[in-house]
């Protein structure tokens, strides 16, 4: 992708997996962080309106990348997203709740929906990794899945920040299995 005139990249990036996972959390709470540019509205097809955040981050060595993050909410409205809005994005997050099995099992289901014959780059995320003690998916599970769909995998958590800030400072609880 090209720059424009200012020297800034604009990606934008797809968040799916099943609902009350946490999406919206992990978004808002990256957004918040340094060039974050909050929230709106864009209609990708002419029934279904999505939440995007934005945010600048610095792109070394000189230049800068917006990222334009798409919420999708559950299940029922994502069915309605035409395929042509998942090969408009660069990257999509694939977002399962570590404390809900159910969610993680659905991940495949998810892959499929949105890889399509030419898939974008896709990240595993295993959300809510503050909830230790309800943990119902294991990292090496996670990590397998992820390595056999062919993806990263990293656990976050909006609530303790865990995994938030993929870019920018050194972040010394950044664990990203690349298969
Ligand atoms: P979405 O439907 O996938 O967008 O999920 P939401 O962002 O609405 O979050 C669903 C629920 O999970 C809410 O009650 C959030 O407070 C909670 N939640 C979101 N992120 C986290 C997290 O990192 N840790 C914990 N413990 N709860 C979270």
């Amino acid at each position: 992708q090209d720059p424009d005139p200012g020297g800034h990249y604009q990606f934008r990036v797809i968040v799916l997996g099943d609902a009350a996972v946490g999406k919206s959390s992990l978004l808002r709470c990256f957004a918040e962080g340094p060039g974050g540019g909050g929230i709106g509205v864009a209609t990708p097809c002419p029934t279904v309106g999505v939440e995007f955040y934005s945010r600048t981050i610095p792109l070394p060595p000189a230049g800068k990348a917006k990222l334009q993050l798409w919420d999708t909410a559950g299940q029922e409205r994502f069915r309605s997203i035409t395929r042509s809005f998942y090969r408009s994005a660069a990257g999509v997050l694939l977002v399962f709740d570590l404390t809900n099995r159910a969610s993680f099992e659905h991940v495949p289901e998810w892959y499929r929906e949105a890889a399509g014959d030419r898939p974008p780059t896709f990240v595993l995320v295993g959300h809510k990794c503050d909830l230790a003690a309800e943990r119902a998916v294991s990292a090496e599970e996670a990590g397998h899945l992820a390595a056999t769909l062919g993806m990263a995998f990293v656990e976050t958590s909006a609530r303790s920040n865990r995994n938030v800030e993929l870019w920018g400072n050194p972040h010394p609880h950044l664990h990203v299995a690349v298969p």
